[in-house]
Order: structure tokens, then sequence, then C-alpha cells
């Protein structure tokens, strides 16, 4: 069988036998991926650096029916920096466990791989004023991609675009003052510095949003409410992110 040649990232690690591991890659060409890469829990692998978790590697693989065989790895970035910062490691796991969630195996999107893999740079880099504005870019461009974009322009019931005060889950996205005493289902209030916030987190590049800033607690509601309403749009719930909660805030 020909051997197949991409680059990807390392997105889900599992132990498998007695010094291989299970890979779930994202990769560039062949979208998410598995593979076996044998012998890598050994000490002296020499594929160790480039298939742990968050690894930018190329590989080198022979396809199979459920998973590939690494033949051969190239690192290219390993993002060293988010291993020693237990913050920015959490949030990014996050990252790792949308594109696990919210990709099917073979679905390819090199536009949100290049995405992920510039907001990794810019969070283990230390090159944000806040990193969860751009977990929440990431965040609205990928419920986007998935076919899934809120509206948070306009009122989803009456269309008008004045007094916009919250979003609400059900209805996919912002409400205006009048709308939203008449209905029903969860709602955040937000102000209008966050609706526009919000807005800009699809019309903007992570390039330009590593320079916005925002009160923490408002990108922190931000990006909670995202992640319920990614949660709703796609039927599966991320342990990173209930994890990255639990580590902020350990008495609950
Ligand atoms: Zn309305």
């Amino acid at each position: 069988m020909a051997l197949i040649k991409t680059k990807g990232l390392v997105i889900k690690e599992q132990p498998y036998k007695e010094q291989d591991k299970i890979l779930t890659i994202f990769t560039e060409d062949e979208g998410k991926i598995q593979c076996i890469a044998r012998g890598v829990r050994r000490q002296k692998s020499g594929l160790l650096a480039s298939t742990q978790i968050f690894a930018y590697s190329e590989f080198v693989y022979y396809p199979g029916k459920n998973f590939g065989i690494i033949n051969q790895t190239n690192l290219i970035e390993a993002f060293y920096p988010l291993r020693t910062d237990l913050t920015k490691m959490a949030l990014a796991s996050y990252l790792l466990d949308l594109i696990n969630n919210g990709f099917e195996f073979y679905q390819r999107s090199p536009e949100i791989l290049k995405l992920l893999l510039h907001v990794l740079f810019y969070i283990s880099g230390n090159k944000a004023k806040n990193d969860l504005i751009l977990v929440g870019a990431f965040q609205m461009k990928l419920i986007s991609y998935l076919g899934y974009c809120p509206g948070v322009s306009s009122c989803m019931v009456c269309k008008c675009e004045k007094e916009l005060v919250v979003f609400s889950i059900e209805n996919h996205g912002v409400l205006c003052r009048s709308c939203r005493s008449i209905t029903a289902g969860y709602t955040y209030n937000l102000s209008a510095e966050m609706i526009k916030l919000l807005n800009d987190f699809l019309r903007l590049s992570v390039k330009e949003l590593k320079e916005r800033d925002i009160l923490t607690s408002d990108a922190l509601k931000l990006t909670d409410m995202l992640d319920h309403f990614i949660s709703y749009s796609i039927g599966k719930s991320s342990k990173a992110y209930t994890f990255y909660k639990t580590m902020l805030n350990p008495l609950g």
C-alpha cells in the first residue's frame, strides 16, 4: 500500500498495548485520522517528541482500514510553552477537544487547521492581550464552519438591530429587549460591548483579535456561552472545558 505524507497536529493520544500509542491527528490533506505509533512510549523512541499531544509534524504513514501505521515523522512545532502553563494548556486542550467533537473522521479543513495553529501559536507564545478572546474567536469561527453560525447582528425574532440584550441558545442568536420577554429558553445577558465582540469574532482575523481586550469576567461569560451553544448544536460537550472551569474555581 502506498505511503501517505501529510502535515498534521496531534489532537489526542491514547496508550495502546505495551509501548504504542493511538494518535488522533488533524491533518492538512486527509482530515481527522487515527494512527498507531509503534514503540513511542519507550524513552529512547525517536518519534517521542513528534507524536505527543499538540505536536505539529509531518507524518508519513501506511493507511489502514481503521488505523494508519506511522512510518516516519518530522517535528515542525511542539508548542512547548503550553506544557508549562496549566491555564494555557487547559484552554489549548479545549480547542483540540472541539476538533475531536466537531469533526468526523476524514473530514478535512485546512482552513480550520490553519486557524487552530495560529491560535495555539499566539496562546503558547504569550502574544495575545487576552487568550480568552482568541478562544472565543475560534469557537465562533469553528461553529460557523460546521454550519451552525449563530445570528449576532440582529434580533433572531423581529430582525431589528437595536437594543440587542441577550443571547438565546434555543433561538441560535441574539434577541432585542422586547423579544426577550416573550421568548422562553436559556438566555445570557450581554452588554453592547460583548455583542460587538461576538460580531468581531466572525469579522476579524485572530491576528487582529489578539490585540483586543475586554474584562476577563465578560470574556469568560462569552466562552461559557459559546461552549454551551456549541454543545447544544453538535450534541457533544467538552470534558476539557469542564476541567478548565474546575481549575479556575476548584471549590466550585
Ligand atoms: Zn426582537
